[in-house]
């Protein structure tokens, strides 16, 4: 459907001041999705002017209860207003955003679904369907803890560094400050969302040891399986791993994988290894030197943290959200952690 540009023009120079309060327009633009509103800033400079002057109230209304934009919303907080009064305000922008972190959760989620294969002597469709389920249901929480320790850890290291003038920061002071750091996000986390926010990094860390380490030790790439977890983007930094790791895949696709790995290990030595920042020298040897320094480990990401917020709770004996069947190692693996109890 098309219409003249001057119809177009008449018609909302005419409505727009024709209703006072815009009132039905900002109806519509609140039952529209937020695709369309962005694509209908573009019609005109007025139809820009009116979706921008009500943009909060709009994005507002776009959340609407049970609906995965408003669990992200609850998880991902909008920015702060540009008026300056503070308060956190959505604005198409933010929904954007929103809608990638989604995404990125959905793809890895397809990835993590090609990995686990229900029990083949059970009724296998609904078992697998339960698995992705957990990963589904705590996708965005395993996200919000990634993104958010990595944040506050940031902030203080900031704040330490202000401190300490000159000093260099000890690589213990930082550990220490990312453990509470972790702690602090997982207290606003309740049990159940504790035990499976925990199940599912335990699938998608052990999914990822798996297709990285197929022969036994599975942990051998465990410093690389740290760094993408400390990533900006750690889901990302998944699912482009999975993409380059599916048989067929492109040879060039693994090599430009490993070789931002490379960038994301130095990146992250400076960010958070602490002590000094890793010499340059013309030979381009003290990134492999400072690398032998510097050894993240897995625990040291959620689990640490996870073990001592479940004991506190007394949630040590829990039950697993389920029992999978992984053809690449040949065993059953809990969708579920060590301490998962079966009956
Ligand atoms: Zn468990």
């Amino acid at each position: 459907m098309s219409y003249p540009v001057q119809a177009l023009t008449a018609i909302h120079t005419k409505i727009i001041p024709v209703l006072p309060a815009s009132v039905l327009i900002i109806d519509i633009c609140c039952r529209t999705d937020w695709r369309d509103v962005t694509r209908l800033r573009l019609v005109s400079r007025a139809f820009k002017e009116f979706v921008d002057t009500n943009e909060s109230t709009i994005a507002t209304r776009w959340m609407v209860p049970g609906s995965y934009l408003a669990l992200l919303s609850q998880l991902f907080y909008p920015p702060k207003s540009r008026i300056g009064d503070g308060i956190r305000r959505p604005t198409i922008q933010y929904f954007c955003g929103l809608e990638k972190r989604h995404i990125t959760c959905s793809q890895l989620a397809y990835y993590l679904c090609d990995k686990a294969v229900a029990p083949i002597n059970s009724d296998g469709a609904e078992e697998i369907d339960k698995a992705i389920l957990i990963w589904l249901g705590f996708r965005y929480y395993v996200l919000h803890f990634l993104t958010y320790s990595r944040l506050r850890l940031e902030a203080n290291k900031a704040a330490m560094a202000a401190e300490s003038s000159d000093e260099p920061l000890a690589p213990g002071d930082l550990n220490s400050s990312y453990l509470s750091v972790q702690s602090s996000i997982i207290t606003t986390f309740d049990n159940q969302t504790l035990i499976s926010t925990h199940h599912a990094l335990h699938f998608l860390v052990n999914s990822i040891r798996l297709s990285m380490s197929p022969e036994p030790p599975h942990k051998q790439n465990d410093e690389l399986v740290a760094i993408i977890l400390r990533c900006q983007m750690p889901l990302n930094r998944c699912v482009e791993f999975f993409a380059a790791d599916c048989p067929g895949a492109p040879r060039g696709l693994r090599k430009q994988f490993m070789q931002d790995m490379e960038g994301e290990r130095a990146d992250t030595e400076v960010r958070f290894g602490g002590g000094a920042a890793p010499r340059r020298s013309c030979s381009g040897h003290s990134r492999e030197a400072s690398r032998r320094k510097w050894s993240p480990k897995v625990p040291e990401v959620w689990f640490e943290a996870a073990k001592v917020a479940l004991a506190e709770r007394g949630l040590q004996e829990h039950k697993p959200d389920g029992v999978y069947f992984f053809p690449e190692c040949s065993q059953e693996l809990l969708i579920g952690c060590p301490g998962c109890k079966l009956k």
